[in-house]
Formats: C-alpha cells, structure tokens, sequence
C-alpha cells in the first residue's frame, strides 16, 4: 500500500484505527467534522467511564495524544468529505475545503447522535428545568459542579432515573437496544448515592440490561452497596405538583399505578443513528440498514466491511456500541484496510 487510509471520524473507534494503521507504517489522513478529537466521551464531557472507572478526558484524551503523536497521521479537523470517486487502492476524496486526499481504502468511523428527548415530549425533557440527561448529569460530574437542580442549584433529594428513553420505543421508531445505558445509569447512581449520601436514587426499568460481567459490579453493587431502588414500571409521564416532579405510571410488578415525587429525573438517552449518515451513504456509496446506522457485512469472515469494496466501518456508526467495544472493531477495520491488497491478491488466485 502506498497511498493513506482515509479515516473518517475522530472518537474511540476513528483513533483507535488510526493508531493500528499508522503502527504498522502506513500513512493515515483523519477527518474530524468537530474541532477536536476524542468522539462523544470528550465532545459530550462524559465523567468516569464503564467500566474502568477512568474519568473520559484522560482514558479517551490519552488516545488522542497518542493519534496526535504520530507523524504519519495527517489530522484535519472541522472537516468532512464532500466526494469519494475510484477503487480499492485508488480512491480520490474531496474534502469539502476542496482540498483532494487520495487513499488506498477508506474506515467510516462516524458515530452516533445522542438521543434528542425532545421527541419524548410526555417525559418532561424541555417542559421542566429539573428534567435532564444522562449526558448532563455526565458533564455536572466531569465539571466538578457535582449534581444539582438546575431550576435552582440546590442538590437533589430525590432523584430518578427513567431507562430507555428513545431505545427499545417502536411508537418513536427506535426499537434498538442502546446497550450502555443500563450499566452507565447504575453506575451515574452510583456516583450520585457517593456524593450525596442523603439522596434517594431510583432507577426505573422494563428490563435490566447490565450484560456479562457487568451484572455483579453494576446490578448488585447499586444496590447491596449504594442502596440504589429499581422498580419496574411502565412510565405514563412525568409532571410537576408545583413543588416537586412527579413520576406517574404503573408498578407492573405488583401491577398497581404508582406516582412518586422526585426533585430530578434523569432520562437515560439512547444512541441514535448518525444524523449524517443519509449523506455518509450517499457520499460513500454505501448502503444503511432498516434503522440507518451504516450497513456492515454480518458473515465472520468480513466484519468491518461495508458493501463497498474498499470501504470499512467500526463502531457505533453501525449500531449502538460501547467504547471497548468500538475500539476493538477499529483495530479490526484497520487489519481489514492493511490486509486488503493481499486479500484481493490471494481471492484472485483461488
Ligand atoms: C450518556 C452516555 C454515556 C456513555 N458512557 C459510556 C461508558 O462509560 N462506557 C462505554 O463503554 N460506553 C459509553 N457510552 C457509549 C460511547 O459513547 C460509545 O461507545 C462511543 O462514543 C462510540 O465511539 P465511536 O468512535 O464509534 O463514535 P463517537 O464517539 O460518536 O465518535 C464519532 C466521531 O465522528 C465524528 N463525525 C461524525 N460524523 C462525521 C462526519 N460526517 N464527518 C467527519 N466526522 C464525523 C464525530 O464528531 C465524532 O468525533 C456512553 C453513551 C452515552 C449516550
Ligand atoms: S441498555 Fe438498558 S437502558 Fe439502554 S436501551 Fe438497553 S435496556 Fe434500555
């Protein structure tokens, strides 16, 4: 190979393939549309990660000082890529500068878009101040301000938090699994329980989802440990009596409607497609699946590959991911785009 590999996107996945390519010797070009690295731990100011309990500016701030280090990585930030022409081993971007990249291969490593609970309306997100996101209690925490109402500034006495808010929901068209947010959300009541040991945390659930080795450390330790509540419900809505939120639904346990005043409710937002991603596909020539996250091959064999020759995605740009996850898939995409040469070499003679 001699030409780079064009790496679009700059979060755990993007760098995680650019330090495999550029390891190896080969030169990397990596388009970042934001004017950072880092991808949604750093863009979104998330606190201390699932499950290595690093807090997000030094784990994911470590693997951009890592990329930025690297000679033979060529960083463009608040770029994006305008058109992508040719073939494996000769391909020709224009960035939307009008600068042109050429490429041997391509890795879309472009991410997902947060949630917007505004498309939840009877939840309260954007009715009452106190109604937030896992997000905003992320950046509360990563900022130091600890948790506090914003309404106020006072710290909560009382706080809930409602999972699966724009996941698993066929009513908004979202019927994935976001995978993270169970482990994510006991863990931010993990962190809430510490700081303010008076506080009340409640975490409403359909399912718990805290997979694998998650369950022990997560599921039990909130609540043999931290005290965190679960009840099991069907949320109705969440409305006010003036003075404090109220959670109104039914207990489907005990099969009873419940409503049950907190000072904070914290929605647990999902991960959305990319909103670029209609572009991604058209730029790319690469297909989306039925819910419009990038399209990947499903056979073992041919993980990272998308239906373009030449053309590899990792992480959350094809479904919901976490980072270990979307770190590992990068270094797979970033074999995928090294071995291709040799692959279309050895397919040719067989
Ligand atoms: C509240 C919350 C907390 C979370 N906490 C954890 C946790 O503790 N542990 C864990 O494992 N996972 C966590 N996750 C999941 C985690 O955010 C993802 O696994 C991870 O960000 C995926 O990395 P990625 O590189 O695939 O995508 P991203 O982080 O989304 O990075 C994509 C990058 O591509 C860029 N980009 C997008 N479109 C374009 C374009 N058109 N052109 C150029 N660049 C583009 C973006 O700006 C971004 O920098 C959490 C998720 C949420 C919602
Ligand atoms: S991980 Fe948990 S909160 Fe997130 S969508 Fe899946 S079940 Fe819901």
């Amino acid at each position: 190979m001699s030409k780079p590999v064009l790496i679009v996107g700059g979060g755990p996945a993007g760098l995680s393939a650019a330090h495999a390519v550029a390891s190896a010797g080969q030169k990397v070009v990596l388009v970042e549309k934001e004017d950072r690295l880092g991808g949604a731990p750093i863009l979104s100011g998330y606190a201390r990660l699932v499950p290595s309990h690093e807090w997000a500016k030094d784990a994911i701030g470590g693997m951009v000082t890592r990329v930025e280090n690297r000679e033979n990585v060529d960083i463009r930030l608040g770029a994006s890529v305008d058109t992508f022409a040719g073939n494996p081993g000769d391909f020709v971007a224009t960035l939307k500068d009008g600068t042109t990249v050429e490429a041997d291969a391509a890795i879309l490593a472009t991410g997902f878009t947060h949630f917007d609970s505004v498309n939840k309306p009877e939840w309260g997100f954007g009715t009452y101040p106190d109604v937030v996101t896992t997000t905003q209690v992320e950046q509360m925490l990563s900022s130091g301000a600890g948790v506090k109402c914003p309404s106020d500034g006072r710290a909560p006495d009382r706080v809930a938090i409602l999972l699966c808010v724009g996941s698993r929901d066929r009513q908004i068209g979202r019927e994935w699994c976001s995978k993270i947010c169970c482990t994510v959300s006991a863990n931010i009541a993990m962190e809430i329980r510490e700081a303010l040991p008076n506080c009340n945390v409640y975490i409403y659930y359909m399912d718990i989802r805290t997979f694998g080795l998650y369950e022990g450390e997560y599921y039990w330790g909130s609540q043999e440990e931290y005290k965190v509540k679960y009840i099991k419900a069907r949320i109705a809505e969440v409305t006010s009596d003036g003075k404090r939120l109220l959670v109104k639904g039914e207990d489907t346990l005990v099969k009873r409607p419940i409503s049950i005043p907190f000072d904070m409710v914290v929605h647990a937002i999902g991960m959305d497609p990319n909103v670029d991603n209609m572009t991604l596909s058209a730029v790319f020539d690469v297909k989306l699946n039925k819910y419009g996250y990038i399209d990947k091959a499903s056979t073992y064999a041919h993980l990272a590959e998308t239906n373009r020759p030449g053309v590899f995605v990792a992480g959350s740009a094809s479904g919901p991911e976490t980072i270990d996850d979307s770190i590992a898939q990068g270094q797979a995409a970033a074999m995928a785009a090294l071995n291709m040469p040799r692959n279309r070499v050895m397919e040719a003679a067989e």
